[in-house]
């Protein structure tokens, strides 16, 4: 590559690229380390091909060292951030996701359908551009993939709502996007309860709405994102609750919109600003959905 020698198709590509140029180079330890080696690497690097560099363990030669090809994880990582614009670096993002379950006894528990899934997409877009993401995360089997976004695994409302206060104040921005129960049992039994008469009465109490509360802590400097999901008059409920709870914009789903809802991997969002100016985006996947409201909030740190 560095001396554009062009005898192969790998090669003739190489010359003939006007693309961004990764390589992941692999060797044996010693043809790593010689100086021939480094040189054309450096001359690679100084006409901007960008370089993932070896890693250290066993290698084909049955040597162990530097040289070993970058994890296939890693590289893909790499080309997932080439040219991101990193437009949350240096912010502190707290973000809860998914359902929480209040126990009735070691066994039973009150919970809802929520899987995580636009939480997770909206930490795994806001890690990507930088952010420093704190994952507070109900009980689901689903985990993002960015290995640097911090997860605190969380179980009930109170758990969630501890978690998040830790991380609240030194945030810059918090997107509350769990469905935490609004109630939980008042008794939550040591054993299983018994199956005895033909009705029993449940007691709930509330739990502490932790959105509600963010709203009465936040700072000036600090952008507080909530979610609504309302099953009629929504924009007019959505509205209420923007301003009842403080926030800077809240995200709205409708369980009437066919691609919205629980567990699916395509949501139907409308944004309603702080000003109640009401934004509404078509269909798309989590994924995409995600950068629409990383992108909103871009807008508001401007
Ligand atoms: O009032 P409602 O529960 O519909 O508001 C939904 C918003 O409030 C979501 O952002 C949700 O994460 C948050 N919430 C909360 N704590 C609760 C209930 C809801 O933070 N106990």
């Amino acid at each position: 590559m560095a001396t554009g020698i062009c005898d192969n198709l790998l090669l003739a590509v190489w010359l003939s690229a006007k693309s961004k140029v990764v390589v992941a180079p692999a060797m044996d330890l010693d043809m790593y380390q010689h100086p021939t080696f480094k040189k054309n690497m450096a001359y690679l690097a100084s006409i901007g091909v960008e370089i993932i560099e070896a890693e250290s363990g066993e290698l084909a030669s049955g040597l162990e060292g530097e040289g070993r090809l970058a994890e296939p994880e890693t590289i893909v990582q790499y080309l997932k951030n080439i040219d991101v614009e990193q437009d949350f670096f240096r912010k502190i993002v707290l973000i809860n996701a998914g359902p929480t379950y209040e126990h009735l006894d070691p066994v039973r528990f009150i919970g809802n359908h929520s899987s995580g899934k636009m939480g997770i997409a909206i930490a795994e877009e806001i890690a990507k551009r930088g952010g420093s993401v704190n994952l507070v995360l109900g009980p689901t089997d689903i985990r993002p993939q960015n290995p640097h976004i911090q997860v605190i695994n969380v179980m009930s409302a109170d758990e969630m709502h501890a978690a998040c206060i830790d991380f609240f104040k030194q945030s810059d921005i918090a997107i509350l996007s769990a469905a935490v129960s609004d109630y939980k049992p008042k008794i939550k039994s040591d054993q299983k309860i018994k199956k005895q008469t033909d009705h029993i009465a449940l007691e709930l109490v509330k739990t502490p709405d932790i959105l509600a509360k963010f709203g009465q802590l936040k700072k000036e400097n600090q952008i507080l994102v909530g979610f609504a999901l309302e099953t009629e008059n929504e924009i007019e409920n959505a509205k209420i609750k923007l301003k009842k709870k403080n926030l800077d914009f809240i995200v709205l789903n409708s369980m009437r919109d066919k691609g919205a809802g629980f567990g699916k991997d395509t949501n139907k969002i409308t944004i309603i600003d702080k000003s109640e100016k009401v934004l509404e985006f078509a269909t798309k996947s989590k994924k995409m959905v995600a950068v629409d409201i990383a992108d909103h909030i871009i807008t508001k740190l401007k």
